[in-house]
């Protein structure tokens, strides 16, 4: 049996293609392995979204290029850098765009028979990949990701995934349910929902809403939730059915980007803060105590002073649980190259300094208010603090708990009253 080993680069989306490479190269007889010293082919799957990732995993590619194995780069940067990879990876044999990897294993299959190094990156914005068996879902991992869209067409003016994921489409919603039974009766209690924008989901009339009330209404799936949203999609009737049924996990990772309209509308992000706010306020009436997430760029081109305090306004206005903050780094490719890159770096550091700290502090506070409440969570790993083991979980509102009882199995979902905060995870005592 031929061996492969798998490395994934990047966002979930990467995580979930990776298993459906994998899932099809162990269809084909491929035996998976857990190091690259070991396998007779080695795939890595790449992230194009800012310059360093790229270097990364090119640094990455080279290092694995000393094993003899046949060596394949697929994802984001095989489809925007192509053949000129063979220059950057010595020993590369293989190089698949996100579109092709239908066309994977055969194409692995011929170089090892002795054929040519070969690169498939053609755009089709039709493919969508079934989730098969891995072989590893026994005795799976409790949560999973499941892709329920492909590729986006917002072309946000300082992003590159339009160009490297090609167009919008919606997977079949029966192959979607029959997934969510697979993964559900192999024991996953969590599975999140993915796509660059999950509520431009539409097929055969169902929106991403008659989508969730779909799977909520045929299937056992204990715990719901979905990643990513565009504010300018965002179909308020999702608040609804988390009221209505708490499976709908409690959370919505909704990424505002920037304060300013002036800057939003450089971005093209197709709404304005005002529109942003209303959300926010609307989906806190129908849901009062629902956990918002977000993404923010600062020192975008032209960004002033004024523009970053609006930034921060937004920040205080919406009290996010927590935000993944970036430095505006220019993309080749994208609208917003074009752009003079005119904040310094210096002020970038300063502001996303600026920005962090006020991040935390309302993210401490929300920790801190829920102290001695309690809470479900779902335990889906061990980890090690310092010399003491404990039991992580998450809580519906995508909170981090530790417990330190040692009878407990991973899948179970349990009661805890939340004690106390390290960094910013919570330790919990069973009740
Ligand atoms: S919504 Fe915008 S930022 Fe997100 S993937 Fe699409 S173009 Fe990029």
């Amino acid at each position: 049996m031929m061996k492969a080993y798998y490395e994934s680069f990047g966002c979930q989306m990467n995580a979930f293609d990776t298993e459906v490479i994998e899932s099809m190269m162990t269809a084909s007889g491929f035996e998976t392995v857990q190091s690259a010293e070991m396998a007779d082919v080695i795939i890595v799957n790449t992230c194009s979204v800012r310059e360093n990732a790229e270097q990364r995993a090119i640094g990455r590619l080279n290092d694995l290029s000393r094993n003899k194995a046949v060596l394949v780069v697929c994802g984001c940067m095989a489809q925007r850098m192509g053949d000129s990879l063979f220059d950057k990876v010595s020993g590369l044999s293989l190089i698949v765009g996100p579109d092709n990897y239908l066309e994977l294993v055969s194409a692995v299959i011929s170089i090892i028979e002795g054929g040519e190094k070969n690169v498939i990156t053609g755009q089709d914005g039709k493919a969508a990949y079934r989730l098969g068996s891995t072989g590893s879902e026994k005795g799976g991992r409790v949560s999973r990701f499941l892709s329920i869209t492909r590729g986006c067409e917002n072309f946000c003016s300082y992003c590159i995934v339009p160009y490297l994921r090609g167009a919008v489409r919606s997977r079949d919603i029966a192959q979607i349910l029959r997934e969510v039974k697979i993964l559900t009766a192999a024991g996953t209690e969590e599975i999140t929902l993915l796509g660059q924008n999950v509520m431009a989901y539409n097929r055969d009339g169902v929106d991403f809403a008659g989508l969730i009330r779909h799977i909520l209404e045929n299937s056992d799936i204990r715990r719901l939730r979905f990643l990513t949203t565009h504010p300018r999609d965002v179909n308020t009737q999702i608040f609804q059915i988390m009221k209505e049924d708490p499976r709908l996990c409690p959370h919505i990772h909704l990424p505002f980007q920037a304060g300013s309209n002036r800057i939003l509308s450089m971005m093209g992000r197709g709404y304005t803060r005002e529109h942003y706010l209303d959300i926010i306020s609307e989906a806190r009436e129908i849901m009062p105590d629902l956990a918002i997430s977000t993404d923010i760029i600062v020192g975008f081109p032209s960004e002033t002073d004024s523009d970053f305090e609006e930034t921060l306004d937004i920040i205080r206005k919406c009290r996010f649980d927590s935000a993944f903050t970036f430095k505006y780094s220019p993309r080749e490719g994208t609208e917003a190259y074009k752009m003079d890159d005119d904040v310094s770096s210096e002020l970038k550091k300063e502001r996303l300094k600026r920005l962090n700290s006020l991040v935390q502090k309302i993210r401490k506070d929300i920790l801190e208010s829920r102290i001695g409440l309690i809470d479900e969570i779902l335990l889906d790993a061990r980890v090690k603090k310092g010399e003491n083991l404990f039991w992580k979980g998450r809580t519906p509102h995508f909170r981090n708990v530790l417990v330190s009882s040692d009878d407990l199995n991973q899948g179970e979902i349990l009661r805890v009253s939340l004690s106390g905060i390290r960094n910013f995870t919570y330790l919990g005592e069973v009740v």
